[in-house]
């Protein structure tokens, strides 16, 4: 099978995990990632036998660090059908003139603004309308969660309000420049955040309000969802239609934190220790005159990994279905 070609511009702590994810499918292959330093993330780039793409100006620190760069980010686009964009929030915008010129196709993450692509994805939620798209947002972290509670409640029970508490790490595990810490924050204080109204870019029908708060953690983020329900239902209910989803783990077996599913997942071999499913405690699922409660941690550096090749399979048009390309995605990368 001739495999779609696709360039990962910033291999950071999305791009290294996308990338990653591409190799293990056998529809797409990565031709090229980028990397603006020869730091060690490039290194291991190059071990893993990545083909590495600089900045043409950095080229020559490349050459100097003994990491071999084979050329610019523009010739990387040049040999690309697709570009998954994982530049850091509000840089990716920038790249916009690049991808055009070059004629491929892009896909930016959830720190860019919806109207840059002009189509927020979540796999289970609006695959369809993603086929053949030149251009797609996958939406953060956050709103991948949200979206894969919220629309099969929707379906099912019909949602007739959503409001969220999350709970965020206040940086990344590698990121050494944003701590130490010591303080909650609220972030921001002037309500609601953006976080659960960005779930409107994918699901426009859904009344969502949302608050957040910055915590001393690096591991993942937590929500307290609380969902008005249209249907009379029981938390049995909740949790059937959510356990029927196939990126969605209900997390026990004593688990009582997002210390211990990180560790959990170092137990079952994760790569990386991903958890690319949204991880519900289901003693916590609980309906009260249509009023539905719950907890999720949400491991924001890899949910939204299995999201990305969905979206390129479906903007190159290699599967119509979105249950098999989400079946495909979880089997390969083992989830
Ligand atoms: P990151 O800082 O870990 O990685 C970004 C990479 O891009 C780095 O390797 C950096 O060197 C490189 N880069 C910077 N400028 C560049 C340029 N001009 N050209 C090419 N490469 C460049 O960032 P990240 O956390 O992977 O975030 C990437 C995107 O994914 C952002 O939109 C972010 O909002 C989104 N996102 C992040 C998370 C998360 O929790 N980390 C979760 C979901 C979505």
């Amino acid at each position: 099978m001739v495999k779609a070609k696709i360039a990962v511009n910033g291999y950071g702590t999305i791009g290294k995990r996308v990338a990653d994810a591409i190799q293990a499918q056998d529809d797409i292959e990565v031709i090229g990632v980028s990397k603006t330093r020869p730091n060690y993330e490039a290194a291991i780039a190059h071990q893993l036998g990545y083909d590495i793409y600089a900045p043409a100006a950095n080229l020559g620190a490349f050459e100097k660090a003994g990491i071999p760069a084979i050329g610019t980010i523009e010739e990387m686009v040049e040999k690309a059908d697709l570009v998954v964009d994982c530049t850091p929030g509000g840089v990716g915008e920038s790249n916009k003139s690049v991808y055009e010129k070059a004629g491929v196709k892009a896909i930016w993450q959830g720190g860019e603004s919806h109207s840059l692509a002009g189509f927020s994805f979540n796999a289970a939620c609006n695959y369809e309308q993603a086929l053949g798209r030149d251009l797609v947002r996958v939406v953060s972290c956050n709103t991948t969660a949200l979206c894969r509670v919220i629309s099969p409640i929707d379906k099912e029970l019909g949602v007739k309000n959503v409001r969220v508490v999350l709970v965020r790490r206040a940086a990344d595990p590698n990121d050494a420049k944003k701590g130490p810490i010591n303080a909650i924050v609220p972030d921001p204080i002037k309500l609601p955040s953006h976080h659960g109204p960005d779930v409107k870019s994918v699901l426009p029908q859904i009344n969502i309000t949302s608050a957040a708060l910055k915590i001393p953690t690096t591991l993942m983020h937590v929500h307290t969802v609380n969902m008005e329900i249209n249907t009379d239902c029981t938390a049995e209910d909740v949790k059937n239609i959510l356990d029927s989803q196939s990126r969605i783990f209900f997390v026990g077996q004593g688990i009582s934190s997002t210390a211990e599913i990180m560790e959990f997942a170092r137990d079952i071999g994760r790569p990386r220790n991903d958890m690319w499913e949204n991880c519900i405690w289901p003693e916590s699922i609980t309906v009260h005159e249509k009023e539905l409660y719950f907890f999720q941690a949400v491991h924001q550096e890899s949910i939204v990994v299995p999201e990305n090749i969905d979206a390129i399979r479906a903007m190159m048009e290699l599967e119509s279905d979105a249950a098999k390309s989400i079946e495909k995605t979880n089997k390969a990368i083992g989830l």
